[in-house]
C-alpha cells in the first residue's frame, strides 16, 4: 500500500505506528474481557485488584507462542516445566490479601513475573522469590522492562521466606507446601494475611487463608479447591 504524497520510509513508518496503536487496543479490550468474564462474573469485585489486571500487560509475561492465548480462561506454560496461575486465581488470591497501598507482600514463586506486577499496581513494596535461576533472572529483567522497579526479586528457597525484609503485611504462596512453611507463617506481621496452596503434588490441594491477629493467634482456613506446581526444595 501507498500513502499519496509521502515517500515509502514515511508511509512504512505510519503504517507500523497504526499497526501498534491497533495491537493495543486489541490488548487492551482483550483485558476487559477477561476482567468482566472470567473474574467479576465469578464474584472478585474488589477495585484495586481488577484495575491491577486491566493494567498489567499479561501478553508481556507469556513465551510469544502461547500470547494469543494469553487473555483467556487458563494457565499456560513458562518454561522449565512451570506455569503461570490461570487470571481468575491471580484475582482470586490477589483479593485474599486485601492489600492496601504502601503495605509489604512477598510472593514465593515468582515464575514469570506476572503476580507480582499485578501486586506492584497496589503497593510498590513487593518482595519475590524464584527457586529457579533462569526464571528468577528473566522475570527480574520483564519486571524492570515493563516499570516495575520497586519489585525486588530474589532467586533462593522460598520455604525460608525473606528474614531480612520481615515482618510483612501480607505473604502470598504460588507453589503448593504441605505444611505450611513455619518461617512464612513467622514473618507475618500482627494483622497479616497469607495465602498458600496447601497439599502434596497430585493430590487434593486447597487455597487456605491465614490470618495472624492482634496477639499473633494464627488462624487457617481452607476456602478453594486447586491444582499447583509443587514447592520444591533444594538437592544437597
Ligand atoms: N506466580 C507465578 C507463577 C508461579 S508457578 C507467575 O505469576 O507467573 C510457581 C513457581 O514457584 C515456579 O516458578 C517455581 O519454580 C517456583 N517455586 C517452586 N518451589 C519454590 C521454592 N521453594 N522457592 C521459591 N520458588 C519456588
Amino acid at each position: 500500500m501507498r500513502i499519496a504524497g509521502l515517500g515509502q520510509p514515511v508511509t512504512a513508518f505510519l503504517l507500523s505506528g497504526l499497526a501498534w496503536v491497533t495491537c493495543r487496543a486489541n490488548e487492551e479490550e482483550a483485558r476487559h474481557r477477561m476482567v468482566q468474564d472470567q473474574i467479576v462474573a465469578r464474584g472478585v469485585t474488589e477495585r484495586r485488584v481488577l484495575l491491577a489486571l486491566e493494567k498489567v500487560p499479561r501478553h508481556e509475561f507469556v513465551p510469544r507462542q502461547f500470547r494469543r492465548l494469553a487473555y483467556t480462561d487458563r494457565p499456560l506454560p513458562i518454561g522449565e516445566g512451570q506455569t503461570i496461575s490461570q487470571p481468575y486465581i491471580v484475582a482470586y488470591m490477589t483479593a485474599a490479601l486485601a492489600l492496601q497501598p504502601g503495605e509489604k507482600v512477598l510472593e514465593i514463586g515468582t515464575g514469570s513475573g506476572y503476580q507480582a506486577a499485578v501486586l506492584a499496581e497496589i503497593t510498590t513494596n513487593v518482595f519475590t522469590i524464584e527457586i529457579v535461576e533462569p526464571l528468577a533472572r528473566s522475570a527480574e529483567e520483564r519486571l524492570r522492562r515493563l516499570g516495575y522497579r520497586t519489585v525486588q526479586v530474589k532467586c533462593g528457597d522460598g520455604y525460608h521466606g525473606w528474614p531480612e525484609h520481615a515482618p510483612f503485611d501480607a505473604i502470598i504462596v504460588t507453589c503448593a507446601a504441605e505444611p505450611i512453611p513455619p518461617a512464612l507463617i513467622e514473618q507475618l506481621k500482627s494483622g497479616g494475611r497469607m495465602i498458600i496452596p496447601r497439599g502434596k503434588p497430585f493430590s487434593e490441594q486447597w487455597l487456605v487463608l491465614v490470618t495472624k491477629d492482634a496477639v499473633g493467634q494464627v488462624t487457617t482456613e481452607p476456602v478453594l479447591p486447586v491444582a499447583f506446581v509443587p514447592m520444591t526444595r533444594p538437592r544437597h
